[in-house]
């Protein structure tokens, strides 16, 4: 007997500078596409999509929230109801690393007690331009407690497998 179950649960994304791919990450998981041309995030836009995984379906509400200051004030209405949030760095650009780690402090402060944390590294496709060591956000990442990958929206990447070990780390309801 086969037992397909349903995980129920939001995730979100988030982040602070507009650039380092959240809306790129979101729609290559989604929809399995790349856009360069992709339109910034005006304020949160919102996608579901539902995956089998093992005898699982999970079944994934994303919110992909505008990185902007502005945003700032509004990010605990999304947070509070989530079970996961992924945080997105642009591997090339050392200072959305840092800014990431004020995000941490601010979800760990004011977010759900155990909401998932995931962070991805994007751009792994461009090596010659890094900025930031693997090794360090993995580091940092376990010194957190959080999941770590580096993930590439354009080459599709580690996009499911960021995904996927999320939903392995968030209990069942029920
Ligand atoms: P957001 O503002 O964080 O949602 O970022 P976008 O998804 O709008 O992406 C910002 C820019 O980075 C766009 O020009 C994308 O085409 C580009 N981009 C996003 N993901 C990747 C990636 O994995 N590799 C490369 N080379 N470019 C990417």
């Amino acid at each position: 007997k086969v037992l397909i179950c349903l995980k129920n649960f939001t995730c979100l994304i988030l982040f602070q500078d507009t650039g380092v791919g959240k809306s790129s990450i979101v729609w290559r998981f989604v929809e399995d596409s790349f856009d360069p041309n992709i339109n910034p995030t005006i304020g949160a836009s919102f996608m579901t999509k539902t995956v089998q995984y093992q005898n699982e379906l999970h079944k994934f509400l994303i919110w992909d929230t505008a990185g902007q200051e502005r945003f700032r004030a509004l990010a605990p209405m999304y947070y509070r109801g989530s079970a996961a949030a992924i945080i997105v760095y642009d591997i090339t650009k050392e200072e959305t690393f840092s800014t990431l780690k004020n995000w941490v402090k601010e979800l760990r402060q004011h977010g759900p007690p155990n909401i998932v944390v995931a962070i991805a590294g994007n751009k792994c496709d461009l090596i010659d331009v890094r900025e930031v060591m693997e090794r360090d956000a993995k580091d940092y990442a376990e010194s957190i407690h959080a999941i770590f990958v580096e993930t590439s929206a354009k080459n599709a990447i580690n996009i499911n497998e960021l995904f996927i070990e999320i939903s392995r780390r968030i209990p069942s309801t029920d």
